[in-house]
């Protein structure tokens, strides 16, 4: 990684490279592999990772919204693209660019079915998700009487998977809950290969899933957490490889005498003589308050610099006192050297909002070597 003279975003393919064949190595070769790219891939580079992704020979990729698969497809990729939480009114984007929808809804079924109608598709790829127990998007157990209703004598649709999500399956404690979805997403599975009179794919296991719950990888995996260099647990973290590192520089060093405040609203009141400094890093970058006064720190020179007082908008300021160090130095947030996880979990967080955070005003660098 180059000097910096600006807060930068290292993104680092070769990471995700090495995470992709790790997470592989977990499942069987004729396991399809979908990536989650999601969320400007969890905060990365969305383009840059999906093309990484297409060129080591993800089978599928995943985005949440139709406009994240419009900006894949505009791009060039051609895998195909699962949206997982598409709406109505996306419905056309969807179909001028390839991209195949989650139908989790009798409502988003009927309709998904009318605008296909209207459009004359025939079998069009579509993949249908039951709930089996985060209550959160899905068809009930239930239903498949109905979207066999609903899809008899047609020929717009086609059924190519069905799927479900754990709603802990990085949560040991949960393994009884994480079992019994798995065997209500089995039986569900046999009743639409008999109703659908054909059996489409299965996928059920995200990346914490892929590690806890093999036996239950069926016919593909998806993977997001993972892929950035994430797995939930200490043991996972040290085989897998950050993708994301965050750095920035010092703009200013300050001398505080003893009872000065440092910040908006005065959160932070000096004991003794401290040095500060401030960084060109705020709220509006992605480092939201919940980081400040206290809770987290930064690395400069191989020390801990507490982040002290409120964040604000475009600055935190941390405590170097001790620290030998001038403006011009860089700073690591978090990254390659310095857990996500560990500064998300100081602020009461997870590596997955940290990483979603980093706002698009933040410089990104890619690193492919
Ligand atoms: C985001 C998401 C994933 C990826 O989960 P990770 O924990 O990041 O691996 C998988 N499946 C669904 C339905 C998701 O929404």
């Amino acid at each position: 990684m180059d000097k910096i003279g600006e807060t930068t975003l290292f993104i680092n393919l070769k990471a995700l490279e090495h995470n992709f064949s790790y997470l592989k190595s977990k499942i069987d070769p004729k396991t399809k592999f979908l990536a989650v790219v999601k969320a400007f891939a969890y905060g990365n580079d969305m383009v840059e990772i999906a093309k990484k992704l297409e060129s080591l020979g993800a089978d599928y990729l995943a985005v949440a919204y139709v406009k994240e698969g419009v900006l894949l497809r505009n791009v060039g990729i051609k895998t195909p693209i699962l949206v997982l939480h598409p709406l109505p009114t996306n419905f056309e984007e969807m179909i001028d660019h390839a991209l195949e929808p989650s139908l989790y809804s009798p409502k988003i079924l009927r309709q998904f079915l009318e605008t296909a109608s209207q459009r004359q598709l025939t079998d069009y790829p579509v993949h249908i998700k039951f709930n089996t127990g985060l209550n959160r998007l899905g068809f009930w157990e239930n239903d498949v009487d109905y979207i066999q209703e609903q899809l008899q004598g047609k020929n717009e649709l086609n059924v190519i998977s069905i799927f479900s999500h754990l709603a802990a399956s990085e949560d040991r404690n949960e393994k009884d809950f994480s079992q019994n979805q798995i065997n209500t997403f089995e039986k569900i599975s046999r009743e639409v290969s008999e109703k659908l009179d054909h059996s489409p794919f299965r996928h059920m296991l995200n990346t914490s899933g892929i590690l806890n719950y093999p036996e239950a990888q069926f016919e593909m995996v998806r993977s997001g957490i993972g892929l950035y260099g994430y797995g939930n647990h200490a043991n996972v973290d040290s085989k897998l490889q950050p993708v994301a590192t965050l750095k920035t520089v010092i703009s200013q060093m300050h001398k505080i005498e003893p009872n000065e405040s440092v910040g908006y609203n005065r959160t932070y009141q000096s004991k003794g003589f401290r040095t500060t400094a401030t960084l060109p890093l705020g709220h509006a970058d992605g480092i939201g308050r919940q980081y400040g006064n206290g809770k987290t720190h930064v690395s400069i020179n191989g020390k801990k610099a507490p982040i002290i007082g409120n964040v604000c908008m475009d600055m935190i300021m941390v405590d170097v006192t001790g620290i030998d160090c001038k403006a011009g130095d860089e700073v690591l947030v978090f990254g390659q050297g310095a857990s996500a996880e560990a500064f998300a979990n100081a602020a009461n967080t997870i590596s997955y909002e940290v990483l979603t955070a980093i706002s698009p005003r933040v410089e990104r660098v890619i690193i492919n070597a």
